[in-house]
């Protein structure tokens, strides 16, 4: 087995038992889903290669489990790596040379390949060819190696962390939005029925509305209220039931959770409600910057508690209600 190839399988064993497997079972995302069906179709037609998708977005939108179903749909082999995992351009070179035609390469983590290996994807993108130098010194000669046809499906969090030439060779960028709570219901229900667990309309709801959005979150909290439902010997999750299990889960009516709070109630009392720079915040809560961007920030800043000024981080009225505190004089939110 390819260690380079392990690293995404081994992520969420417990999220494959509900991924969706076709571009029909997948919820919400339209916009991405018509998209992705012309393309697929397109490429299908024509026998080609579909050209190299981007999926961009919060973690836990769907972007794995859509690069699959595009493989499947086309009807071709899926590889799946991520960019921490590859070390060296050989590493890469030894990965796409392994690839057979029409194949699609997930690279989960994009942004985080480093510059010697990302030089390996410019002509691999473009032109599907790989330039190798072989040998040392004075006699080192450049030999161009042709690829398979593949496409390259590429996930990252935000589409402004990937340098703009590679950002550049994927034809068709896809950005994933945060789910409303009708869509969270389906996914919800349809994983309840995987899961093979009862559950009233208003159960599906409560978890739903408390899932921060996120598709991931949601198929997480189901298992845990399952999990009480079950001890506590209910035959099916009912609305009070999911209420009861999520605030012990300390999940709040909003679905944030005690890192949510821990991250408004430090700009509340330490900096008075803002600004505050990020890394200031990711001092303080002892997490890594990224993650305070790119997990913790974006749902607090859908849901309107938070703004992103220049000068940095500041609540908006709603936090200030949400955590129970009154604004200092002056500060309006
Ligand atoms: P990402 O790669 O964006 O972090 P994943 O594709 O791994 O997210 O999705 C996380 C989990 O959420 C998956 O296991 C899947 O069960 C579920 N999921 C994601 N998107 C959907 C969707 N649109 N419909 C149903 N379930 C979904």
């Amino acid at each position: 087995d390819n260690p380079l190839l392990s690293s995404t399988r081994q992520v969420e064993d417990a999220d494959a038992a509900l991924r969706p497997k076709s571009l029909d079972e997948f919820v919400g995302q339209a916009a991405a889903k018509d998209n992705l069906r012309v393309f697929i179709e397109s490429a299908r037609q024509r026998r080609e290669a579909m050209d190299h998708v981007l999926f961009f977005g919060p973690p836990g939108l769907g972007k794995t489990t859509l690069a699959q179903i595009v493989a499947r749909e086309l009807g071709v082999g899926f590889r799946a790596t991520s960019g921490p995992v590859i070390a060296k351009a050989g590493d890469l070179a030894a990965l796409l040379t392994n690839l057979e035609e029409g194949d699609v390469l997930f690279i989960d983590e994009i942004h985080r390949l480093n510059p010697q290996v990302e030089e390996v994807l410019y002509p691999a993108m473009e032109d599907r060819a790989l330039d190798l130098i072989i040998g040392e010194g004075p006699s080192a000669r450049s030999v161009r190696i042709d690829l398979p046809p593949f496409t390259l499906v590429g996930a990252t969090t935000r589409q402004g962390l990937l340098t703009t030439p590679l950002r550049d060779r994927f034809g068709i960028p896809v950005r994933l939005n945060f789910y409303t709570e009708q869509e969270l219901e389906r996914v919800v229900t349809r994983g309840a029925g995987l899961l093979g667990i009862g559950i009233e309309p208003a159960g599906a709801r409560e978890i739903a509305r408390r899932s921060r959005g996120t598709p991931r979150i949601a198929g997480r909290l189901l298992r845990r209220v399952r999990d009480f439902a079950h001890v506590e010997g209910h035959a099916a999750i009912t609305q009070s039931q999911a209420d009861s299990a999520l605030t012990r889960l300390e999940v709040d009516n909003l679905g944030l959770d005690a890192m949510d709070r821990r991250y408004l109630t430090m700009i509340a009392e330490f900096y008075n409600g803002g600004p505050v720079g990020v890394e200031t915040l990711a001092a303080g809560l002892s997490e890594p910057r990224d993650t305070i961007e790119d997990v913790i920030e974006p749902y607090l800043i859908q849901l309107g508690l938070v703004a992103r000024t220049a000068r940095g981080r500041c609540l908006n009225a709603r936090a200030w209600q949400h955590l129970g505190l009154a604004p200092p004089a002056g500060n309006q939110g």
